[in-house]
């Protein structure tokens, strides 16, 4: 099964895309991550995309698709993928399906992560990510035990550079300016499903799960 979410920064897309890529036993392909990781390694990649990441401004389409072409090609993915923050603008979602077809696939449903703006405010400004295991925490509503450490590995906690306040504003707008059609876009052919954003991590799940109609514990 071929997944996509959406949904805006801070919906919880990445949290989502963890339980339903292990329940699901499918990769989760996050262009975030991916980005985040060439940039940290400093690779030609990663040098181009910096500026845009830093401003919260969305990296050019030419580059996503020539990245996505490459990562769905891989053999984890033959069975299928849960894509998270890609197709983000209608020329990625265009490119996706053009992919998919040369290999008779593609997208079969697009779960939409729906969150208030006040919330999402919340989450992003207020989340530190452990530098070793990659958990997330959020100084309003999970804050760590010990000020700044990891409740689980101990390693240090750090903030996402754009999850700086201007950066945070600029990535909902880019949201609303170049993410949103592509709900119309996927709604169209009537692969659209929402789901409410604001419930605890395990409830969206089985809810996922039951649009899904795939059998949940
Ligand atoms: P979020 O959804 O929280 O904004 P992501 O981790 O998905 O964060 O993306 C972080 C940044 O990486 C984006 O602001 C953008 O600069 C870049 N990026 C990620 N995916 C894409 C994409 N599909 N198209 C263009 N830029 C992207
Ligand atoms: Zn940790």
């Amino acid at each position: 099964m071929n997944l996509v979410l959406l949904g805006p920064p801070g919906s919880g897309k990445g949290t989502l895309a963890k339980l339903l890529s292990s329940e699901l036993k499918i990769p989760h392909i996050s262009t975030g991550d991916i980005l985040r990781e060439e940039t940290k390694l400093g690779t030609c990649l990663g040098k181009k995309v910096k500026p845009f990441m830093e401003k919260g401004e969305l990296v050019p389409d030419q580059i996503i698709l020539e990245v996505m072409k490459e990562r769905i090609r891989k053999p984890d993915g033959q069975k299928g993928f849960l894509l998270d923050g890609f197709p983000r603008t209608i020329p990625q979602a265009l490119g996706i399906d053009e992919m998919l077809k040369e290999s008779t696939k593609s997208i079969d449903w697009v779960l939409k992560l729906d969150v208030s703006e006040d919330r999402v405010l919340k989450r992003l400004g207020g989340r530190w990510i452990c530098s070793g295991c990659g958990a997330f925490f959020n100084l309003y509503t999970k804050p760590p035990q010990k000020e700044l450490t990891c409740d689980f590995c101990g390693s240090k906690l750090y903030q996402r550079p754009d999850d700086a306040p201007e950066v945070i504003l600029n990535r909902l707008k880019v949201y609303k300016e170049e993410t949103l059609p592509i709900e119309e876009y996927y709604s169209k052919q009537g692969k659209l499903r929402k789901v409410n954003g604001e419930l605890d991590p395990d409830s969206i799940l089985k809810n996922v799960l039951n649009i899904l109609q795939l059998k949940n514990k």
